[in-house]
Formats: C-alpha cells, sequence, structure tokens
C-alpha cells in the first residue's frame, strides 16, 4: 500500500485496477467472438416422465475462448447485458438453434434463453420471425425462456412482446420458477406454457424435511394452470422418482444427459 496525492491509502487499488483490466478485456475480446466463430451451442435433452422419452432440447451457448478456453454463460452473460452485446449474440443463438433443431432426426422442440435487456429490444420478434422462415422451423417447436429479470418492469411492451410470440406459435417458459420475489404474479400478467422449476429446490428436496412439498406446490399449481412443469438440475434416481411422486411433468438434469455439442446429440437422437 501507498500514500497517494491525497494522503489516503490505497491498499486495494492494484487488485480493483486487475479486475478492471480483465472486465475490460474480456468485453474486447467478447466484441470479437461472433465474426471469430468462437461461441458454440450446446443442447440438454428433455424427457416427458409420461413416456420416458426426450421431448426437446435447451440450448446453452459456450464461449470458447482462445487463451481461456471455455467460458461459462455465468461469467460473460451478464456483461454481455451491460454492455448491450447480448442483442447480436442472443440474435445468433436463436438463428443457429433454429437452424440445428431442423437437423434433428425427431421433431423435438427447441428452447432459447432470452435475457431481459434481448427482450427489451425491438428486434426479438423480428428476429424470430426470420429465423424461423429462414430455416423452415416450425413456431410451434420453438421455446422461449425467461426469467423474472423480463418481467421486473413489466409494461406493456413486455406483454405485447410475450404475447406478439404466442401468436405466432412460440411457446413460452417462465424460467427458475421460485428463485425470484414475485413468481407467482407473474403468472396471473401471462399465461407460460410452462414453468421451469428451479434446481436449487430439487437439491433441497433430498436434504431439507419440506423440500418436497415445494415441488408438490408448484407441480399442482401448473396442473391447474395447465402448464407443463419441468423439474431443472436432477442428478440422481432417487430425485427423478420423487419429482414423479410430485406430478411434474417433465425433467432435464445431468441424469438424462450433459448439455452435448450439435454433433454428439445427433448421435444421441440417432434411431438405432
Ligand atoms: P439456466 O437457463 O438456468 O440453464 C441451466 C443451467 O444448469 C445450465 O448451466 C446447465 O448446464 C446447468 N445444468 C443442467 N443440468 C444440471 C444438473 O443436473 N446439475 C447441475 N449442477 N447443473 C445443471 P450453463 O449452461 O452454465 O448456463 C448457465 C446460465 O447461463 C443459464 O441458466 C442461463 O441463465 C444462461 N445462459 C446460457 N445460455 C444462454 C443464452 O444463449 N442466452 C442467455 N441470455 N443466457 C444463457
Ligand atoms: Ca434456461
Ligand atoms: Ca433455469
Ligand atoms: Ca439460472
Amino acid at each position: 500500500s501507498k500514500l497517494d496525492g491525497r494522503g489516503t491509502f490505497r491498499f486495494f487499488e492494484p487488485a480493483m485496477d486487475a479486475r478492471m483490466q480483465a472486465r475490460r478485456q474480456l468485453e474486447l475480446d467478447m466484441r470479437h467472438a461472433l465474426a471469430r466463430r468462437e461461441f458454440q451451442l450446446h443442447y440438454q435433452p428433455q424427457m416427458s416422465l409420461a413416456s420416458n422419452r426426450l421431448v426437446g432440447c435447451e440450448a446453452l451457448i459456450r464461449w470458447r475462448h482462445p487463451e481461456r478456453g471455455t467460458v461459462s454463460p455465468l461469467d460473460f452473460i451478464p456483461l454481455a447485458e451491460e454492455i448491450g452485446l447480448i442483442v447480436p449474440i442472443g440474435e445468433w443463438v436463436i438463428r443457429q438453434t433454429c437452424r440445428d433443431a431442423m437437423r434433428w432426426p425427431q421433431p423435438l422442440s427447441v428452447a432459447v434463453n432470452v435475457s431481459p435487456a434481448q427482450f427489451k429490444s425491438d428486434r426479438l420478434v423480428e428476429t424470430i420471425v426470420s429465423a424461423l422462415s429462414n430455416s423452415g422451423l416450425p413456431a410451434g417447436r420453438l421455446e422461449v425462456e425467461i426469467t423474472e429479470g423480463v418481467l421486473l418492469q413489466e409494461n406493456d411492451r413486455t406483454l405485447q412482446t410475450l404475447h406478439r410470440l404466442r401468436e405466432l406459435g412460440v411457446r413460452v417458459s417462465m424460467d427458475d420458477f421460485g428463485t425470484g420475489y414475485s413468481s407467482l404474479s407473474y403468472l396471473r400478467s401471462f399465461p407460460f406454457d410452462k414453468i421451469k422449476i428451479d434446481r436449487s429446490f430439487v437439491q433441497d428436496m433430498s436434504h431439507k424435511p419440506d423440500g418436497e412439498a415445494i415441488i408438490r406446490a408448484i407441480a399442482g399449481l401448473g396442473k391447474s394452470l395447465g402448464m407443463t412443469t419441468v423439474a431443472e438440475g436432477v442428478e440422481t434416481p432417487d430425485q427423478i422418482e420423487r419429482i414423479r411422486a410430485e406430478g411434474c411433468t417433465d425433467v432435464q438434469g445431468y441424469l438424462i444427459s450433459k448439455p452435448l455439442p450439435a454433433d454428439e446429440l445427433m448421435t444421441l437422437l440417432a434411431p438405432r
């Protein structure tokens, strides 16, 4: 540490600088990542508990950074949101997802995550319309997953966008259900097609006494509102049996499959 010009200690500054520097570098790199084709999509299958068959996949972005290796979306999506890059990146996700899904040997549904800044951009509906028509993917196979963040500053336009997607035939899922403050009230403002129960509830189920009660309540809510309920982050056979018993309709998690690169998913889906 040293005294700066104003006589105050600047003890934390070097570490702060290093962090700022790293962030700025990540931002610079991200600005080139699309053109350099460093993004990749992985697809994680979802299984219906009624049929034990795969019914859909969720597209999850990966960034293969030339020096850092694979960067988790948790580490770059928030920054992309902040600096507006999420719009072009999200647009790439939607177009690539539609193209990939058209090549699958089974007509599974495919879900894309749309973050708040992307949802608010006026290009979203246009992008989806053009991605569907360019790829030939039927709108009914595409799902848009949004989190509470999208509805946090809910206004006429947010609802209008949701309704326009619905009119196109695109389905809308509420992601990470139960983790926010007002998940329930959002179900009242918009009729979602699907509720995705956050992984934390599935994990709690095994070691908290009331864990199952929460899953049961959400599954029941979904059933009475006519919504599909997907339990996320299912990792053990024990969890899947409990989830089945509580009445969820679908599951997603490492037990079924990890997110897979497009070609590995094709192998998994190929008729044997
Ligand atoms: P999410 O939408 O809640 O996605 C589920 C996350 O849980 C994924 O992490 C997935 O790999 C992970 N997961 C799935 N099954 C299991 C399991 O059994 N156990 C455990 N421990 N984890 C499991 P991932 O791929 O790292 O993505 C993290 C988050 O990044 C996503 O959370 C989503 O919010 C965001 N994200 C990913 N791709 C995109 C994208 O294309 N656009 C936007 N806007 N956000 C994305
Ligand atoms: Ca999601
Ligand atoms: Ca989720
Ligand atoms: Ca999440």
